[in-house]
């Protein structure tokens, strides 16, 4: 028979870059966003329950916008404001392919997006809407991977899905060494005591805190999210 699927309610975590051209380096290029999102629909067609947070940083990043004499906390709002760009920019494209969204939005702006409200969320995603969190945790100061790991907290997700370039955790930098080695798996505290970056420490402790496994994966493997979610070894799955 089919596979067991193995996760019931996910968040998947993007980074603003998986939207960028690779060509014009355009922020967010058309076809990349449907490649992106076709992952999201093919399991979304399992009955996965999804909520995306996608990042900003194709966009405006605080700590950026701080080099150029920006104030990081108005920084942090533009980047803010950039993952509402993002966010709709999904919404578009998924809907355009039959998958109902909500976007729901840390900070309040009524005509483009829902308020965030946990228990609303939840029910979107039992009836089956894909929710995708915009504007982070409205806070500055924070990231959209600590978005992630609060939302998937306190939604109670089995696992967040932390799309990035590379397709997995190694011992040192796959790029510099060629010789690096691959984690299939490691614990939280094995990571924390070899200070490899799965994500900023924040974000790191509230899955740490609250027991919410992480995979961190490169979406460009081509069906790395359904493969993943038939429990395939897809990545580095870093958990408690
Ligand atoms: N940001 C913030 N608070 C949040 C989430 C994001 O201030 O809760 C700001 C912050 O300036 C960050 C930017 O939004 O640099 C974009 O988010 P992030 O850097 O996480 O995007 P990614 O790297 O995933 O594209």
């Amino acid at each position: 028979g089919a596979p067991a699927i193995k996760y019931k309610r996910i968040v998947l975590k993007l980074s603003g870059e998986v939207l960028r051209s690779k060509s014009s380096g355009d922020p967010i290029d058309r076809l990349t966003l449907e490649r992106v999102c076709t992952q999201v629909k093919e399991i979304h067609e399992l009955g996965i329950q999804i909520g995306v947070v996608i990042g900003g940083g194709n966009i405006f990043r605080g700590l950026a916008g701080e080099k150029r004499g920006v104030e990081r906390t108005t920084g942090d709002y533009m980047g803010m404001l950039a993952t509402v760009i993002n966010s709709l920019a999904l919404m578009d494209s998924l809907e355009k392919m039959g998958v109902v969204t909500r976007v729901q939005s840390a900070i309040p702006m009524n005509q483009i997006a829902e308020p965030f409200i946990l228990r609303r969320a939840i029910r979107h995603l039992e009836k089956g809407r894909v929710v995708i969190f915009a504007a982070g945790t409205g806070n500055p100061y924070f990231s959209t991977d600590t978005t992630a790991a609060l939302r998937a907290s306190e939604m109670h997700a089995d696992i967040i899905m932390k799309a990035t370039k590379v397709d997995g955790i190694y011992d040192k930098d796959p790029k510099k060494y060629p010789d690096a080695v691959k984690y299939e798996e490691i614990t939280f505290i094995d990571a924390l005591r070899q200070r490899l970056n799965v994500m900023d420490s924040t974000a790191f402790s509230l899955c740490l805190d609250n027991n919410v496994p992480i995979l961190v994966f490169d979406l460009n493997d081509e069906h790395a999210i359904s493969r993943a979610v038939h429990g395939e070894k897809v990545g580095t799955l870093v958990h408690g």
